[in-house]
């Protein structure tokens, strides 16, 4: 296997109690460059995330002690880790389940049991995406402006009425994808492909709902102006125009 060479020097760790889980996939992360570290509890890991931050977390859901979710709402709560990304394993089989990890902030999941050559291509997107390597949007380091909510491209900065907004990168990237169509319809399919640069050809209906829960977290942080996104029925999302306000 070739190690890709953009993924050097990405530390990555692994937390799940499940010891060969979490060895296939360490070493298997590990054959594509990446440094992995692993911890089998919630604690270890919130040590570990805490004395060095990892640039990406694989995280179970399903830890004695403190649970996946706990780990996950921990670092969501604290600015100094709540940038980075956590790529969710989980083990429920019920889709509102794993829904409710993404409405706690992680980027994306994969349900066991999962293909190790999958969740690699997973990490591997968060990572491009974190490391801003979407399709260029014309146009870096301009300001999108609606109303009182300002978006600065190249800050990566959002504030409304002058007080910042603290997105994370995914919810940021979704804001810009939608303002800077503002007034067209997007689908979900094309959200995947902007914000998460996933291949509309293998989005699949959870992927679909993930845009859903990010779009809700979304509206839910924008406050007044989360208004400003509107759900065109059966088909999408649209940032609204100012003139029709
Ligand atoms: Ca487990």
């Amino acid at each position: 296997m070739k190690v890709a060479a953009t993924a050097e020097q990405k530390r990555i760790l692994v937390v799940e109690d499940e010891a060969e889980i979490a060895a296939l996939v360490a070493y298997q992360l590990a054959r594509q460059g990446y440094r992995v570290e692993t911890a089998l509890t919630g604690t270890v890991a919130l040590d570990a995330i805490h004395r060095d931050l990892p640039d990406l977390i694989v995280l179970d859901r399903m830890l004695p002690g403190i649970s996946g979710d706990d780990v996950l709402r921990s670092l969501k709560s604290d600015s100094a880790t709540r940038g980075i990304p956590v790529l969710l394993l989980t083990a429920k089989r019920e889709q509102e389940e794993r829904i409710t990890g993404l409405e706690l902030g992680a980027d994306d999941y994969v349900t066991k049991p999962f293909s190790v050559r999958e969740l690699v291509l997973r990490v591997d997107a968060i990572l491009r995406r974190a490391r801003g390597e979407l399709k260029p949007i014309a146009g870096g380091g301009r300001i999108l402006q609606a109303g009182k909510l300002r978006l600065d491209v190249g800050a990566h900065a959002v504030t409304l009425r002058g007080k910042s907004i603290d997105l994370t990168p995914t919810e940021f990237r979704l804001l810009r994808t939608l303002l800077e169509r503002r007034g067209r319809t997007q689908s979900r399919r094309q959200l995947l492909a902007e914000a998460w640069s996933v291949d509309s050809q293998v989005a699949d209906r959870i992927h679909t709902r993930t845009v859903d829960m990010h779009v809700r977290r979304l509206r839910g942080k924008l406050g007044s102006a989360g208004d400003w996104i509107e759900t065109v029925r059966g088909f999408g999302y649209r940032f609204r125009t100012a003139g029709r306000r």
